[in-house]
């Protein structure tokens, strides 16, 4: 629906849900668009399975993998893409004007917070015969959300004699799963009660159930367990306790997406921050090649990989992945890629940074300023700075690229609604956004509001996913600056 602009010129700027107007978008297309999430949400629990997901649906709809010497040239209209280490994925359609004009971009990420396997995990506990998988959380976690719920295993290893093999257990239901055992309240009142809220659970007390096998009375205390563990492991998987040094494993709710509420309008689920993001930027990819679109600029989506520990490493915003990702489109359109022409590029594109972001929540309304906080169901946010204290480690976007977003949004009958990471000294947080703009490019935050943010089960609005869908076709395809 397009906002009024001379009622808006008289009013104050104010936040509106829209399920009505949304609807009359395309009513079956919200239902469309849900169901192919949380499809992609139990089917793709780390950043290793995104990338494969999404590299299956991109072949599909006829992408082409340009790193791999493809003879089909850059025709506009074209999709493409290019994986870095299975871990990274970046995906285009060929625009009808030049590359050097620039692109438009969506960025996002692939990593959740997760609780990882320590390098050497297995130990046994003599006491209580039982056998432990010991961890090391992965991102910014409250760590008393992981105990107590089934987590399944998910990962990669790489054997002694280099060959690796993926490892997924506990999503089927014939399958076990695992769990972190918290204490009960009738014998917590001395130990755990009178802790501080952040220690109620420590980092090394997530203990992970690993097994249950009965150990010899007179074996070392340790050797039993793990032995039985590890029995096991190599029957299942042929992996020895020295291969899991050279692995990614990582335990994540071994639930599915469901729908909350009496009117089904919102979705809960592992790993919403941010496949959110990762998914309305690519499935508009997939629809605009579908319905042969052409967009004028050439336009990418970039999800990458490390988001939730500070961007870092070869897979993440912070790395010259990205830089190589241009220079290898520029190589495919018949350019050298010198460091002008990517230089070029850079401060040519534009890129709308897409997080979520703090939904207001009815328990705890304080940290919130209601004139700028972001509701469920109303509408994708616009997201001017992020950063804590003071906008220290903000993007703060230009009031040139807020506006040009802005009109975008408007002109294009897309519910937005302004948005800060709660009240001033709060708290906060970031995204890959800075990372991006420090290359000279446009960058803007905006995200989709959530509850729950980092817990096992995030909650977010299926209306506000079709909003963030429709924004980015919108942007990709009508953004002409
Ligand atoms: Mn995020
Ligand atoms: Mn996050």
């Amino acid at each position: 629906m397009k906002k009024k602009v001379s009622r808006k010129a008289k009013n104050p700027y104010s936040w509106k849900r829209s399920w009505a107007a949304e609807k009359r978008t395309d009513p079956m297309s919200i239902k469309r668009i849900s169901e192919l999430y949380m499809e992609f949400l139990d089917k793709a629990k780390t950043e290793r399975e995104a990338v494969e997901y999404w590299e299956e649906k991109l072949l599909e709809s006829g992408f082409i993998d340009i790193t791999e010497g493809t003879k089909k040239g850059p025709k506009p209209g074209r999709g493409f893409y290019l994986i870095n280490r299975e871990k990274q994925i970046f995906a285009g359609i060929v625009g009808s004007r030049e590359i050097l004009d620039g692109l438009n971009i969506v960025l996002s990420h692939l990593d959740a917070p997760r609780i990882d396997l320590k390098p050497v995990p297995l130990d046994g506990d003599r006491d209580t015969g039982l056998g432990i998988i010991r961890t090391h959380y992965y991102g910014g976690i409250k760590k008393y959300h992981w105990v107590n719920i089934p987590l399944a295993l998910h990962g990669r290893v790489v054997r002694g004699d280099g060959s690796t093999i993926d490892i997924k257990v506990g999503e089927d239901e014939t399958e076990p799963v695992f769990l972190i055992p918290d204490l009960e309240p009738h014998l917590s009142g001395k130990v755990q009660n009178g802790r501080k809220l952040s220690e109620g659970i420590k980092g090394e007390e997530m203990l992970v159930l690993a097994g249950s096998g009965s150990i010899p009375d007179d074996e070392d205390e340790r050797a039993g367990i793990v032995e039985e563990v590890l029995r096991l492991l190599h029957s299942g998987f042929g992996i020895n306790e020295e291969d899991l040094i050279s692995s990614d494993i990582a335990l994540v709710p071994a639930w599915r997406a469901r729908e909350i509420g009496l009117d089904k309008g919102l979705i809960g689920a592992y790993g919403h921050d941010n496949r959110v993001s990762s998914f309305c930027a690519m499935q508009a990819l997939l629809d605009l090649v579908k319905q042969k679109t052409m967009p004028a600029r050439w336009v990418l989506a970039s999800n990458f990989d490390r988001e939730e520990i500070g961007s870092e490493g070869n897979t993440g915003a912070r790395s010259q992945s990205f830089e190589m990702s241009i220079y290898e489109m520029l190589n495919w359109v018949g350019y050298r890629g010198t460091r002008r022409e990517l230089m070029n590029v850079m401060s040519r594109s534009f890129a709308l940074s897409a997080d979520v972001k703090s939904g207001m929540n009815p328990m705890f309304k304080s940290v919130q300023d209601p004139m700028n906080s972001a509701r469920l169901g109303a509408g994708i946010t616009i997201t001017k700075y992020t950063g804590r204290g003071g906008k220290v480690g903000a993007n703060d976007a230009s009031a040139e690229m807020v506006g040009a977003i802005r009109r975008l949004f408007n002109e294009g009958g897309i519910n937005w609604q302004m948005q800060e990471t709660g009240r001033v000294d709060a708290g906060g947080g970031g995204t890959v956004a800075k990372f991006i703009a420090v290359r000279n490019m446009d960058v803007l935050d905006v995200g989709i509001p959530l509850l729950s943010m980092h817990s096992p089960f995030e909650v977010l609005s299926k209306l506000d996913v079709h909003t963030a869908y429709r924004a980015f076709s919108r942007f990709f395809s009508g953004f002409t600056q």
